[in-house]
C-alpha cells in the first residue's frame, strides 16, 4: 500500500511540473486521504518543491505515525492555524505559484492564503487528483467489493424479516445497524427508503409510512469498507400482480441491461446513458426518468465519470460506475434498479452481479 501512495503523488509531481506549478496544497479531505492513507481529518497535503508534506494538529500525530510511515509531518502547535503553517513551510515572503483546489477551498480560505503568502501567486487547479482516482487500481476494485458484499448480506437479513408494521424509519434504522454488523464502517450516504407512492421520490428520506398494504418498496443504500463506497438499489415487491409495476419494473430492467451490455472502454457517459434512456422513452415513459443512468463511486459516493446526457468522457478499464435507471409516477410510486460496475478491458464486470434483481426474485 506504502508503495502504492508514493506512486500516486509522484504522479501529482509530473501534473505539477506540467502545470508550472511550484507548489500545491491539498484541501480537499479525500485527496489527501488518496495521497497519503491519513484517514484522520482538518489536515492538508502541501507539495513544495522540498518534498510533500502533511500538515496537522496535535489530535492526529500517533494516527499519522501509524497510518503514513515515511511521509514528511509538520504538526502544528496550539495558536497556529492551518494556513500559518503552510506559509511557515513555504516561506512568508516566498514568491511563485501556489496551486489551489477549486472545488474544495473556500473564499474564505482563499483570503486568509492570500494575506499569509503576499507574494505567493494562488492558481485554482481542478481534478488533478480526482482525474487519477476516476481509475481504480485492484485494491481500491477489492475494497468496493467487499462494500457491496456487506450491503448485500444486510439488505439480505432486512427483507428475511421484513414485518408489515414497519415503517420506512424502522427499515433505514435496522438497515443501517445491519450494514454495521455485518463489518461496514458507515452507511456511505443516508438511505434512501419509499413505500408505494413515496418512491416516487428518487431521493426521499424515510417516513413513518408503513409497509403494510404498499404495492412496492424501493431502497437505495451502501456501505463504506476502508472508506469504499457501495451503492444499490433494489425493489421489493408485495403485489406481483400489479399489472403498472409489472410494465414498468421490467421496462427499467430492460433499460438497465441493455445500458450495462453496451459497457466498454471506449464509449463515452453519454453514449451509454443514451442506450437506457432510448429503451424507457420507446415504451412511453421518456419524461418520467429524470436524472441521470450512473454516477462513479469509490472514495466518494458521487464522483466523476458520469453516464449522463453531455458527459463526454471516455470510459477507460478501473473505472467503477452505477448504472440506476428510473421511471417515477407523481401519486403511483417509482422503480429504480441499480448495480455498482467495473469496466474492464472488454466490457465490464457487475461487481454487484450476486444481489438478485429478477423481478420474481423480489416478491416478498
Ligand atoms: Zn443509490
Ligand atoms: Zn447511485
Amino acid at each position: 500500500m506504502h508503495e502504492k501512495i508514493l506512486a500516486r503523488r509522484d504522479r501529482v509531481r509530473r501534473v505539477l511540473t506540467k502545470q508550472n506549478l511550484a507548489a500545491l496544497l491539498v484541501t480537499n479531505p479525500v485527496n489527501v486521504r488518496y495521497l497519503t492513507g491519513f484517514t484522520g481529518g482538518d489536515s492538508y497535503l502541501l507539495f513544495s518543491p522540498d518534498g510533500e508534506t502533511l500538515l496537522s494538529d496535535p489530535r492526529f500525530t500517533i494516527q499519522i505515525e501509524e497510518e503514513c510511515p515515511g511521509l514528511d509531518v509538520a504538526i502544528r502547535p496550539g495558536g497556529v492555524s492551518l494556513v500559518q503553517a503552510v506559509a511557515k513551510i513555504l516561506g512568508k515572503n516566498s514568491s511563485g505559484t501556489l496551486g489551489l483546489e477549486a472545488e474544495s477551498v473556500t473564499l474564505a480560505e482563499q483570503e486568509r492564503i492570500s494575506q499569509a503568502l503576499p507574494r505567493r501567486q494562488l492558481v485554482p487547479t481542478r481534478n488533478i487528483v480526482e482525474e487519477f482516482r476516476q481509475v481504480k487500481d485492484r485494491s481500491e476494485v477489492d475494497l468496493i467489493r467487499k462494500a457491496i458484499d456487506v450491503a448485500h448480506r444486510a439488505f439480505q437479513d432486512l427483507r428475511e424479516n421484513i414485518k408489515p408494521e414497519q415503517s420506512e424509519v424502522d427499515l433505514r434504522n435496522d438497515l443501517e445497524y445491519l450494514m454495521r454488523l455485518f463489518g461496514g464502517e458507515e452507511k456511505s450516504f443516508p438511505s434512501i427508503i419509499g413505500a408505494g407512492p413515496r418512491a416516487a421520490l428518487p431521493h426521499g428520506t424515510p417516513s413513518d409510512m408503513k409497509v403494510e398494504g404498499q404495492s412496492h418498496v424501493l431502497f437505495d443504500w451502501g456501505a463504506i469498507v476502508d472508506g469504499y463506497m457501495s451503492d444499490l438499489t433494489r425493489v421489493l415487491i408485495f403485489a406481483p400482480n400489479n399489472k403498472r409495476l409489472r410494465t414498468i419494473y421490467d421496462t427499467v430492467l430492460k433499460a438497465q441491461e441493455a445500458a450495462i451490455a453496451a459497457i466498454k472502454p471506449g464509449k463515452t457517459g453519454e453514449e451509454i446513458d443514451a442506450v437506457a434512456r432510448a429503451i424507457i422513452r420507446d415504451e412511453g415513459f421518456g419524461r418520467y426518468f429524470n436524472h441521470g443512468l450512473g454516477h462513479g463511486l469509490g472514495l466518494e459516493i458521487h464522483e466523476n465519470p458520469r453516464f449522463a446526457i453531455g458527459n463526454k468522457t471516455i470510459l477507460k478499464p478501473g473505472m467503477v460506475l452505477t448504472v440506476e435507471p428510473g421511471i417515477y409516477l407523481k401519486n403511483w410510486g417509482g422503480v429504480r434498479v441499480e448495480d455498482d460496475i467495473l469496466v474492464t478491458r472488454t466490457g465490464c464486470e457487475v461487481l454487484s452481479q450476486r444481489v438478485p434483481k429478477a423481478f420474481e426474485d423480489m416478491v416478498v
